[in-house]
């Protein structure tokens, strides 16, 4: 067994039964005989890899490959058309619904097998190189690019009672002289860790420069958001990071917090406003937090 879910939709029991014993000893089966059970089941379970036939009563495989396209949930799995269906045009449409592949039946067992491994092994290439696209590898939060990506659809969504937060490490640059860069690297580590522990989980948190993060969230009210921020701002100052070499290093962090207004334009107007009350933060003495 791989650990990996395969979702069989197909009305005739004996399609089924040849499935499960070429694919049961290597994979979870979960088997649907008409395509609202598979919608349903897709709904509750996490599914790798879907075989769909495509006569089916009521609803056919190409209307149930659209539901799962057209669903943000579940429009990356991949499917691969197994039918009776031979025809051109049929195979032409599959693909152009959203199919991954296409098998015609009777198929050769083998070249089944191969063409679900290689689906597999696809999206999870996909899987890997999307997180790394999207992840700052030393911190492993969302990286600049991700950070706007998702900050630009959340503003698109909804700016009402939206809060941005500009955070920048205090005299970062006396850590990596005095104690070197790996050194600094802990830092900036164990600090990440350390707001990622305390914001909620709806928020958007990004790594956007070198030793600069920014959150994105939506909060009730003005005090509920700076609450927030002074708690991570103090957590930061109590933490105690130790480097390899067992050198205690304290460090503080300045925030500055910007709330969307009717007027805000944007997410960049918004971050601005945010970088304004930190740079504000900064040339006060640091260690604080401002709100514009
Ligand atoms: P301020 O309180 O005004 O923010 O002072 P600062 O020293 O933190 O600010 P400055 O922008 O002068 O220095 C930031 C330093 O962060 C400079 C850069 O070498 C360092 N830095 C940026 N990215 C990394 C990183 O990934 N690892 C380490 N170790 N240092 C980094
Ligand atoms: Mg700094
Ligand atoms: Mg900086």
């Amino acid at each position: 067994m791989d650990g990996k879910n395969i979702l069989i939709v197909d009305d005739t029991e004996t399609n089924i039964d040849i499935l499960l014993e070429l694919l049961g000893n290597k994979y979870e089966l979960l088997i649907a005989l008409n395509g609202i059970d598979a919608l349903e089941i897709l709904e509750q379970e996490p599914i790798d890899l879907i075989l769909l036939d495509i006569m089916m009563p009521d609803m056919d495989g190409f209307e149930v490959c659209q539901h799962i396209r057209s669903n943000e949930k579940t429009k990356d799995i991949p499917i691969i058309f197994i039918t009776a269906k031979s025809d051109e045009n049929s195979i032409e449409k599959a693909y152009k619904i959203g199919g991954n592949d296409y098998v015609t039946k009777p198929f050769k067992a083998l070249e089944l097998l191969a063409r679900v491994k290689t689906q597999l092994k696809l999206r999870e290439l996909i899987n890997h190189l999307e997180y790394i696209a999207s992840h700052d590898p030393m911190t492993g939060i969302y990286n600049r690019r991700k950070f706007f990506e998702l900050a630009i659809e959340k503003f698109d969504y909804s700016k009402e009672h939206l809060f941005a937060v500009m955070i920048d490490i205090d005299k970062f640059k006396n850590v990596n002289d005095t104690y070197g860069h790996p050194a600094g690297d802990v830092v900036i580590k164990s600090i990440t860790a350390c707001i990622q522990k305390t914001i909620c989980k709806a928020s958007i948190f990004g790594r956007i420069g070198g030793e600069e993060f920014a959150i994105l969230c939506y909060k009730d009210t003005q005090e509920e958001v700076k609450k927030q921020i002074e708690f991570i701002r103090s957590e930061v100052e109590k933490l105690e990071i130790f480097t390899e070499d067992g050198i205690l290093i304290q460090c503080t962090i300045s925030e500055g917090i910007a709330m969307a207004t009717p007027q805000t334009q944007s997410i960049d107007d918004l971050l601005k406003v945010a970088d304004e009350a930190l740079y504000e933060a900064k040339g006060s003495g640091r260690n604080r937090v401002i709100f514009r």
